[in-house]
């Protein structure tokens, strides 16, 4: 069945429930070594088809993101949650949000420490307060306030993590080069999610532990609206993930909405905004796009980035530019 919007853009309300419901997911976009590999596109299929089952039992598009993501956030092969990097205070601080496409609700945080799962704390921050972020002690108290329980750092924190963390405080002191050399972002491997629901309403969700060695306080793009992520039911949703600075600067997630809204495919869209932010800031990326007519893409220009979706009964998955893999579900 397809899916079909208004004149005006919105979802075809008559359609109400006949909708396909799509999700597609990423685990970072970067030079993911051999070793990571694997587990990083197991990961992203077991999130695609968690968030898929939820659509299937007509859940929203948020339910879905949130599920997904908290998922990758539990999985030690992604940076986020339980995996998260190490900031240059040997410390976790983490950025997390979630978009509802229909209200342009949106839920961040960022800076948070000693929570399982930020992606479910933003969840509520959109859910029960008038704000959109909440950063540092705020967000934990408010974390507190909702009852959701602190976890030491410790359980945070792998082996991997670590050991990344070790190696840049021994070779790379001037920590500003982490935001300027593509070749340093090893050990990022932000999660997100985008989806589509049966009633034609689309969300997205990011989280992240950032980039190894930051600075402590530094927030990513990952909780910025219009930079790690944008739903807008009327056009799709967007979930970025790369060199923060970089998809800050340009706005990427939005940039990618506005080119869809003026008449172009996801795909092309998101071609050209993250073409404009390799020419404009030399930044290097990958996105997620579920467009509201249900066009799936993941596009990078990082030396790879894992990523699954689900529509029509298939699996599609991919790590390598041109890879494409398809399993029936
Ligand atoms: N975008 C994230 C950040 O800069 C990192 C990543 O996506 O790998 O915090």
């Amino acid at each position: 069945m397809s899916n079909s919007v208004n004149k005006d853009g919105t979802p075809d309300q008559a359609s109400q429930g006949s909708v396909d419901p799509v999700i597609v997911i990423h685990g970072g976009a970067w030079a993911i070594p051999e070793s990571l590999a694997a587990a990083s596109v197991e990961g992203v299929k077991q999130a695609a088809r968690a968030g898929q089952a939820v659509l299937q039992r007509g859940g929203s598009a948020v339910d879905a993101v949130e599920a997904a993501v908290s998922l990758l956030e539990d999985d030690p092969a992604f940076d986020a949650g339980t995996g998260s990097v190490l900031n240059a205070a040997g410390e976790v601080e983490m950025d997390a949000v979630v978009m509802d496409g229909k209200t342009l609700k949106a839920g961040g945080v960022a800076c948070v420490q000693n929570i399982k799962h930020p992606v479910q704390l933003a969840r509520l921050i959109m859910d029960k307060t008038d704000h959109v972020l909440l950063v540092g002690k705020g967000a934990n108290h408010f974390a507190e306030e909702m009852g959701i329980p602190t976890v030491p750092m410790e359980t945070l924190v792998t082996e991997t993590a670590r050991k990344e963390w070790e190696r840049f405080m021994k070779y790379h002191e001037t920590i500003q080069d982490l935001f300027s050399n593509r070749d340093l972002q090893a050990g990022c491997d932000t999660v997100g999610a985008v989806a589509l629901d049966k009633t034609g309403n689309v969300a997205f969700g990011t989280s992240t532990g950032g980039i190894t060695a930051k600075r402590p306080g530094r927030v990513g793009d990952s909780p910025i609206i219009g930079a790690g992520g944008y739903a807008d039911s009327q056009v799709g949703a967007v979930s970025s993930t790369g060199h923060g600075e970089a998809i800050m600067r340009t706005c990427l997630a939005h940039h990618i909405t506005t080119l869809m809204q003026t008449g172009q495919s996801a795909d092309s869209a998101s071609k050209s905004a993250l073409d404009h932010m390799t020419q404009r800031v030399q930044g290097s990326g990958g996105v997620v796009v579920v467009s509201a007519t249900g066009e799936v893409v993941a596009n990078f220009t990082t030396e790879r980035m894992a990523w699954a979706w689900v529509k029509d009964g298939e699996l599609h998955y991919g790590l390598d530019p041109g890879q494409h893999e398809k399993e029936c579900l």
